[in-house]
C-alpha cells in the first residue's frame, strides 16, 4: 500500500524527542520515509524526504544542515548547545533552504518569550532579572537552549551583551547583585520535560513568570508544524515565533 502525507525524514529517531516525533507524524499529514538515527544511513535517508527535522545531537545538526542544503529541502532543527561553528553551519545552510532552527517549539514558550520582551520593557532597570530552568537528570547542555534564547531576548530589551552580562550560577562571595547583570541557573533531576521561570524583582514587588512542559508531544507538535509551514518558504533562518507570526 503507498504511504500517504508529505514524505519526512527525523534524525534522531530513537531519542525522546525522536520517537514523540515519529509517534505523532502521521496524524499531522507526514509519510514518515525515514526514520534515521546512530548507525543509519543518514545521506540514503534525507535522499527519500521532501523536509527532515533534526532533534539529535550537537555534533550531527551541522552536516544534516549541508546535506539538506544540498539537496534543497526544508529543515526544521530543535538540536541545542551547538557551538559557534555549528550555528555558522545551520546558518550557512539557511541561505540555500528555509531553515526553522528553534530552542523550543511549544506555543507556551514562544509566548513567554513574547511575554518576556514585553515585561522587561514596561518595567525597566528598576527590576532584577533572573532566569531558572529545570530539565530530567539526562540532558545533556546547560543552560538550556530555551534560558540561552530567554537570556538574548532580555539582553536585547536591556540593552546588554548576553556574553557579558549573563551570570551563570553564583558561589562564593560574589558580593552584591548588580543593574547590569541577568542571573542564569540550571537545576537538574528526575524526569522534569521542561520548566522555565523568569524572576522580574524590584524593592517591594516581584513579578514570575513560568512556563511548564509535561509532554514531549508539545515540543513534537510544534516541530512538524514548523515542518509543514517551511515547505514553500524562501530560504531564510527561521524561529517558531516566525512560525506562529508572533513577530513585531
Ligand atoms: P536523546 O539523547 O534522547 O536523543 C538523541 C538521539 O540522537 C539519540 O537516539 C541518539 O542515538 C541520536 N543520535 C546521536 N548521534 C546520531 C547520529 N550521528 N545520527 C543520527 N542520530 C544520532 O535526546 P532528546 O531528549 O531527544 O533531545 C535531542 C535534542 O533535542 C537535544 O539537543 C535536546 O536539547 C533538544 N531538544 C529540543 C527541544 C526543542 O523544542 N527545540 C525539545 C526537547 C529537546
Amino acid at each position: 500500500m503507498a504511504v500517504s502525507g508529505t514524505p519526512l525524514a527525523i534524525v534522531g529517531a530513537r531519542g525522546r524527542m525522536g520517537r514523540a516525533l515519529c509517534a505523532l507524524a502521521a496524524e499531522n499529514g507526514f509519510a514518515l520515509v525515514a526514520a534515521i538515527d546512530q548507525g543509519d544511513d543518514l545521506e540514503g535517508g534525507l535522499a527519500a524526504c521532501e523536509v527532515a527535522i533534526d532533534f539529535s545531537a550537537r555534533e550531527v545538526a551541522p552536516r544534516v544542515a549541508g546535506l539538506m542544503a544540498q539537496a534543497g529541502k526544508p529543515l526544521v532543527v530543535g538540536t541545542t548547545g551547538l557551538d559557534e561553528q555549528g550555528r555558522a553551519a545551520i546558518g550557512a545552510a539557511a541561505k540555500r533552504i528555509p531553515v526553522v532552527f528553534a530552542p523550543n517549539f511549544s506555543v507556551g514558550v514562544n509566548t513567554l518569550f513574547w511575554l518576556v520582551r514585553k515585561a522587561a520593557s514596561v518595567l525597566g532597570e528598576g527590576f532584577d532579572i533572573e532566569i531558572v530552568e529545570m530539565h530530567h537528570n539526562q540532558k545533556k547542555d546547560a543552560p538550556s537552549g530555551t534560558a540561552a534564547r530567554l537570556a538574548e531576548i532580555l539582553c536585547e530589551a536591556r540593552g546588554l551583551d548576553p556574553a557579558r552580562d549573563v551570570r551563570h550560577g553564583r558561589e562564593g562571595l560574589v558580593g552584591a547583585r548588580t543593574r547590569g547583570e541577568i542571573g542564569m541557573h540550571a537545576v537538574r533531576g528526575g524526569d522534569v520535560v521542561g520548566d522555565h521561570t523568569v524572576h522580574f524583582a524590584s524593592a517591594g514587588e516581584r513579578l514570575e513568570v513560568t512556563h511548564r512542559a509535561s509532554t514531549r508531544e508539545t515540543f513534537a507538535h510544534g516541530a512538524l508544524r514548523a515542518a509543514r509551514w517551511a515547505i514553500g518558504q524562501r530560504p531564510g533562518l527561521y524561529s517558531m515565533e516566525d512560525v506562529l507570526g508572533l513577530r513585531g
